[in-house]
């Protein structure tokens, strides 16, 4: 069941501002809280508002994105200058070079 985060439109309650249900996606939106009955609505999750990035959009924001391609060998889909494209679990020297990329 998933959880559903729900605030309270006034007065809050025990409950908090803030808090989560979890209950069935079919159920609809609760609009009173089950706590003290004043109206309530939900909350979009913040997990469900992060958007799927392409990979560039990931190596631009400084994301490493490995893909398993095999077993113990990841391709590295964001691989910036002179990293390896692939992975290997047993090659250390294949991990991107992290200390490049974080910078201040
Ligand atoms: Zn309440």
């Amino acid at each position: 069941m998933p959880l559903y985060e729900y605030e309270h439109v006034n007065d809050s309650c025990a409950l908090g501002k803030i808090f989560e249900i979890q209950h069935p996606m079919s159920e609809k939106a609760l609009t009173k809280c089950p706590g003290c009955n004043n109206p309530i609505r939900k909350i979009i999750s913040r997990i469900n508002i992060s958007t799927p990035k392409t990979n560039s959009e990931l190596k631009d924001l400084g994301f490493t994105k490995l893909v398993k391609r095999d077993d113990g060998v990841h391709e590295n889909v964001t691989a910036r200058n002179g990293d390896s494209r692939y992975v290997r679990r047993d090659k250390p020297e294949t991990l991107p070079n992290l200390k490049k990329t974080i910078r201040d």
